[in-house]
């Protein structure tokens, strides 16, 4: 259990009610970094390699499709898979539709899908408009975990590149897909208050299956990908699912009515958290 007296400092105040805190879960890929263009580029890059060899490029991609979707469930999120994958929708085609190429050819084909499905993981981080500015003001308000699902050193690599270090408390990177359990986890360690705190993802599946221990923003900046897709969000008797747009939208109706919940709560007896808002707000929502 981590001692919550320091849930207060100068200039941050994630104390909640009951020596509890609050705290913010936030998705990586999709929902704070662009993700899903890379893929799709990637996709692309996969189906003009294979129409230069003589493959339909609609039929190799969606043979890619469905090995990187078995692959993913086989072996799950490291970085490795994808290239793989790539190799293996390769050499499958080529037996499918027979084709005779030279055994250097097909060194030099492999060689080039690996390197295709290397690309998405090694490109300069995009962050969606405000994701930065809002966590940064979050941050004075909850602990922040970046919880993500992927390999550790590309994960790593992206929030620093991002320059998203500062904002978040700690990166939970897993190569499983098991956010509801991370999340269980570190509400048992740190004593957290689910219902003053929140995960904000923008997968339904994966993400929203956390509403089982707190709230969940959805924040559909991305599709996600195949294997994410399900019809519904999650719902739960107990926990909010609070839909929003954007990251602006994020933190209006969804973080600022965290806080204030908490002020709420805690006016009349010790610290209260402060809002922090855009300018823009400031008469408005006070
Ligand atoms: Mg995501």
């Amino acid at each position: 259990m981590s001692n919550n007296n320091n849930c207060r400092t100068a200039n941050r105040n994630f104390c909640a009610p009951g020596g509890k805190i609050a705290v913010l879960w936030v998705d990586l890929d999709g929902t704070t970094i662009v993700c899903q263009p890379y893929f799709d580029q990637a996709h692309a890059n996969y189906g003009h390699f294979m129409k230069l060899r003589g493959f339909d490029p609609q039929e190799s991609i969606e043979m890619l499709r469905k090995i990187d979707k078995a692959n993913t469930e086989r072996v799950g999120f490291e970085r490795d898979r994808f290239g793989k994958s790539l190799v293996e929708a390769y050499d499958y085609m080529r037996k499918l539709k027979r084709k005779r190429f030279k055994e250097d050819e097909i060194l030099n084909d492999r060689q080039i899908c690996e390197n295709i499905g290397r690309a998405p993981f090694f490109r300069e981080p995009e962050i969606f408009p405000n994701a930065a500015a809002v966590l940064g003001r979050a941050h004075h308000n909850f602990m922040i975990f970046a919880v993500t699902i992927g390999n550790r050193e590309a994960q790593k690599y992206k929030v620093r590149q991002a320059g998203l270090q500062p904002v978040f408390d700690e990166i939970i990177v897993t190569s499983r897909d098991e956010k509801p359990q991370l999340v269980a986890q570190i509400m048992k360690d740190l004593n957290v208050d689910p219902k003053l705190s929140a995960f904000i993802g923008n997968s339904k599946r994966s993400d929203g299956a956390c509403v089982a221990h707190t709230n969940f923003i959805y924040l559909p900046l991305e599709p996600g990908w195949d294997y994410d897709k399900v019809a519904e969000i999650p719902s739960s008797d107990a926990y909010e699912v609070i839909q929003v747009q954007d990251w602006r939208e994020c933190e209006e109706r969804a973080i600022n009515s965290l806080i204030r919940r908490r002020r709420k709560i805690m006016g009349s007896s010790g610290p209260t958290p402060v809002l922090h808002e855009q300018p823009c707000c400031k008469d408005r929502d006070s």
